[in-house]
Formats: C-alpha cells, sequence, structure tokens
C-alpha cells in the first residue's frame, strides 16, 4: 500500500479524491478508511456522511464545502479546486472526501485538472455509488437475467426540454433496460414525459429513493405514468434517485433494508460512553438510529484506602463480589498498581451480578464461581445467602453511590461486608439543549435505560424544571428499562416503563424491544 510521502515532488502534499459510499458510513472502502485515518486536512461534501470524520485524527483540520443540491453552496466548484492547491502545496496530506464514487456525477476530473495543472500528486479512491446502493437497499436488483441485461447512469440535473441536449432520450427510452437517474426529483416531469413520448410504456415501474443505504432511506414505487404524483404526495425532495425498469418488480420480493423491524425508529441509548457500543451496535442492525447521549461518565474515586487494605487482606475474605462491569475494571487496575495479579485472588471466592460481569472477568482469566439465577443485586444477595454466609467476610468494590440493598441482606445473614469504593458516576451536561429539541419536536420513538443511575442522571440532564414539563418531554416517548429495579427508578420519578425484558441483559432488551415494535406494525396492519 502506498503511503502520502511517496509524492513526486516531496515539498509538495497530496490529494486523496476519496468515495465515501453513498452514505451508510459501513460502505466506505478499506483504503478510504486507511487514508481518513492519516489525513491532515479533509475537505468533505454535504452527502458524505459526517460519522465518517471520526475516523480522522484529532488535530487534522475538517473543512465542510457544502453543495446541497440547489441549495447553499459552502464554496464553489473553484474555490474548492483552490483549496485542495493551497493545503497541498503546504506539505499538506488532504483527503477530498466526495459522496458515493468521485467519478460518477462527482466533478472529480475537474478537481483533478486543477491538481494536475498545479504539479500535485493525486490518487482516486472510488466509492460505491449511490445508484447501486439505492436499488440495493431498496431491494431491486439493478440487473437480472431475465428482465434486463444493461443499465444506463444518467443525471437528471440538465433539463430535458432544453434543445440541445448532452442526453439522447430517444435511444435511451427503448435502447437501454435499467435506467438510473441521479438530480432528477425537479425534473421528473419532463424525464418522464420524454421516455414516454419515447416508446417506453407509461406502465414500466419505476422506484424513488431518498437518502438511500442510510436510517433516513424513503423509496417509493409507481409507475411512469404515476411517478410524479407518488412522488409529490409522499414529499420526497433531493438526494433521491430515479430508477426505471422491470427490475423494480423485484423488490416486493428482495425489500430487506426497510422490512427490518426498528427500521426509520429513533431510539435514544443512554449509557456510559465506555458502554454504549454494544447495545448500539445490537439496535442498529435491526435497523433503529441510535442517538448516544452518555449520561454517566465513570472517573475513579478519590481515596482507594479501603479497597488497597482490603486487596492486602483479601484471603481473609470468603467473597468478593463485583456488580458491574466498572466494578471488574477498577478492582484490577487497583490490583495490578499494587504489584499483584489474578492469582492474589486464588483463596477467595468471586460471585458476579450477571453474565456481563462474568464475561469481563474472564478477560482477567477468573471465573465467577457463582452467578444468580436473576441478574440483580437482590438476586446475587440470596444465592449467597443460601451458601451460608454467616460471619464470612465479604469484600464489595463498587460505584461511591450505589443501591445499598445487597449489602444489607448480607448483613443481615451474618456476613461481615466491607463496602470499598472504585469509582464514580458523574453526569456529563453537554449536550442538553440537544437533547429537549429532539424531544420536542416528537422525532424521538424510545429511550433505554440500563441502570438506575443512567435513569437519574438522564433526568438530571433534562432539567425539568416541573413535573408538567417532564411530562410534556417524555410522554410521547415509549421507555425501556433493562430490569426492575431500573423500572422502579423510572416509575419513582412519574414516568412509565413500557418495555421491560424478563432476564436483565442487553441482549435481551434489544430482543424486548423489537418484539414490541413488531407487535405494534401487526397491530397497525390489522
Ligand atoms: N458521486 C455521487 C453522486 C453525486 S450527484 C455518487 O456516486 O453517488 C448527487 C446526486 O446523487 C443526488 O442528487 C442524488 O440523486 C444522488 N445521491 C447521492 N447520495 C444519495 C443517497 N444516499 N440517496 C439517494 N440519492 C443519492
Amino acid at each position: 500500500m502506498t503511503t502520502h510521502d511517496t509524492t513526486s515532488s516531496p515539498a509538495n502534499g497530496k490529494v486523496y479524491l476519496v468515495g465515501a459510499g453513498p452514505g451508510d458510513p459501513g460502505l466506505i472502502t478499506l483504503r478510504g478508511k486507511y487514508l481518513l485515518e492519516r489525513a491532515e486536512v479533509v475537505v468533505y461534501d454535504y452527502l458524505a456522511n459526517p460519522k465518517l470524520l471520526s475516523y480522522v485524527p484529532k488535530d487534522a483540520q475538517l473543512i465542510y464545502a457544502g453543495k446541497k443540491g440547489g441549495g447553499l453552496h459552502a464554496y464553489t466548484q473553484e474555490g474548492i479546486n483552490q483549496l485542495l492547491v493551497e493545503h497541498a502545496k503546504r506539505g499538506k496530506m488532504v483527503v477530498r472526501l466526495k459522496g458515493g464514487d468521485p467519478f460518477i456525477f462527482g466533478r472529480g476530473a475537474e478537481e483533478i485538472e486543477e491538481l494536475v495543472g498545479e504539479g500535485i500528486d493525486f490518487e482516486v479512491v472510488p466509492g460505491v455509488t449511490s445508484a447501486t446502493a439505492a436499488a440495493t437497499y431498496a431491494g431491486i436488483p439493478i440487473t437480472h437475467r431475465e428482465y434486463t441485461a444493461s443499465v444506463a447512469f444518467v443525471t437528471g440535473h440538465e433539463d430535458p426540454t432544453k434543445k440541445f441536449s448532452n442526453i439522447a432520450w430517444d435511444k435511451l427510452a427503448t435502447g437501454v433496460g435499467t435506467i438510473v437517474i441521479y438530480m432528477g426529483i425537479k425534473t421528473l416531469p419532463s424525464i418522464t414525459q420524454k421516455l414516454i413520448n419515447f416508446g417506453r410504456s407509461p406502465d414500466t415501474p419505476v422506484a424513488v429513493v431518498r437518502w438511500a443505504s442510510t436510517p433516513q432511506q424513503h423509496s417509493v414505487v409507481g409507475t411512469l405514468a404515476t411517478i410524479c404524483d407518488v412522488v409529490q404526495k409522499a414529499d420526497i425532495k433531493p438526494p433521491a434517485l430515479v430508477i426505471v425498469g422491470e427490475v423494480v418488480k423485484l423488490r416486493s420480493t428482495i425489500d430487506w433494508f426497510e422490512k427490518r423491524p426498528l427500521f426509520g425508529r429513533r431510539i435514544v441509548v443512554t449509557r456510559t460512553r465506555e458502554q454504549a457500543s454494544d447495545l448500539v451496535a445490537k439496535l442498529e442492525e435491526y435497523g433503529a438510529e441510535c442517538l448516544e447521549y452518555s449520561t454517566i461518565h465513570i472517573e475513579p474515586v478519590d481515596d482507594y484506602q479501603v479497597l488497597d487494605q482490603a486487596i492486602a487482606e483479601i484471603g481473609d475474605y470468603a467473597w468478593l463480589l463485583f456488580t458491574s462491569i466498572n466494578a471488574v475494571t477498577y478492582f484490577f487496575q487497583r490490583l495490578f498498581l499494587l504489584g499483584r495479579d489474578s492469582r492474589h485472588l486464588a483463596a477467595t471466592k468471586i460471585a458476579v451480578v450477571g453474565k456481563a460481569t462474568a464475561d469481563e472477568l474472564r478477560k482477567y482469566g477468573v471465573t465467577a464461581d457463582l452467578i444468580p439465577e436473576k441478574f440483580t443485586g437482590e438476586g446475587l444477595a440470596e444465592a449467597l445467602v443460601r451458601t451460608e454466609v454467616k460471619g464470612n467476610r465479604i469484600l464489595l468494590p463498587r460505584a461511591l453511590r450505589a443501591s445499598e440493598i445487597l449489602p444489607e441482606v448480607l448483613t443481615d445473614a451474618g456476613a461481615v461486608v466491607t463496602i470499598a469504593p472504585a469509582y464514580r458516576n458523574v453526569p456529563p451536561m453537554g449536550r442538553r439543549e440537544e437533547l429537549r429539541d429532539q424531544l420536542e419536536s416528537g422525532t424521538i420513538d424510545l429511550i433505554t435505560f440500563t441502570s438506575s443511575s443512567t435513569v437519574s442522571n438522564f433526568l438530571t440532564m433534562l432539567d425539568a424544571g416541573s413535573d408538567e414539563e417532564l411530562h410534556r418531554l417524555l410522554d410521547q416517548t415509549t421507555i425501556a428499562a433493562i430490569g426492575p429495579i431500573t423500572a422502579d427508578t423510572v416509575r419513582e420519578h412519574g414516568l412509565r416503563v413500557d418495555i421491560q425484558p424478563e432476564r436483565y441483559t442487553i441482549g435481551d432488551m434489544v430482543q424486548a424491544i423489537v418484539a414490541a415494535y413488531r407487535d405494534k406494525a401487526a397491530q397497525l396492519a390489522r
């Protein structure tokens, strides 16, 4: 693989025209990602998914080049060309990130001509163009042995009614199987008319796909005769693609993307920044759009005296308990800092609250001796009490503030419990306004809570002035809670819990959410 320092003129940098793909950030090429990870300057378009910018190094310069179809242009094409030249001449590694493929209606060649003129080195990385993505994600095979053997990509930007067209609509109309039209929403009436006038059947199926491959994807179907009305009624605006041809018929069989059970659902995920990814990944797998609000920020405590002392005497403890992944992480951090390792725990039995915590523990080479059937503090307490804990010393490294149920039940059963603060939860306030705006506009379907502290921290972050305000913000939104304690906390704040899984795991919660929306869809269909 080449890197950016293989330039022909070493004083200059190099410009990489990179196809960002159609929208889904998973559809960029490995080469594109590799270059973004090394970029010093990134000039990106309206159609390139901003999520891709998360690959760019923190100190890189990001420049939005605009280009919204027919709307505001942040830069003219000339301005963009100048930008690329300027930064390359300063010796920078520049990525020009363009929607879809840079060479398909992307004016990539114009940018390169300018670079060539200035003697600047360049490379082009192709991308998944929106035409194939829109077709695929709308359930339409762009070619098919029985229906069509040819495809044409056409721009609709050029008004077909103008006298001298570069597009031979007369030949296209009957000479090509599938016709995909980019930038064709404004001119759709004259395009469909042309195709019909030049001999394509008015009954030819047509699909229009907006924001293909993203959670906002919206597609409609009609025929050459009806599609303009359909598009107008559905209020479809650019960016959208028009697909004309018999293959559109196959959509009814192949449509998969928009049929995923959580497609079109916007879900707030309230977890710690460190732990959100698992839940988000699972929900996205079912088609949901996740808005991540990290309501808990995990920090070390100021004083580790109790924990350090307990670690030194760990042999005197009958049980070591972990009630969260964070407790495991921070306990082992401390253990290692004190110059010890997992063998130091050999004489002590270890109990965990649930499967995720047990899995985390496994990473340190330790298998839990006890996992309760019910994954809660209470479940763990009951299971331990059954093992006869009278007179036993039990160590509980945990959050600075946490539920007292577990230590109380154990103490009542005659155990001697040491609570050792290992970390603390602090609510970050960063994106309050954005969250309130989203809730007020009624565009959020569901909020997920995975622990009591996510509930209280979420509400702290929301900062509703009164109960009425809280209800105004949240009453239209479905609430999912991972387990009974989290659900109780939600209800204590006067809110309703709509979804709660039987088993308290992330996987079960996602399944319960999917089931709830399947039921809803089934009811609507009735
Ligand atoms: N180089 C790009 C095309 C740029 S022209 C590519 O290869 O895809 C801009 C047009 O592309 C838009 O007007 C629209 O017709 C189409 N387009 C780009 N991304 C799209 C998307 N996610 N969904 C639907 N159409 C899209």
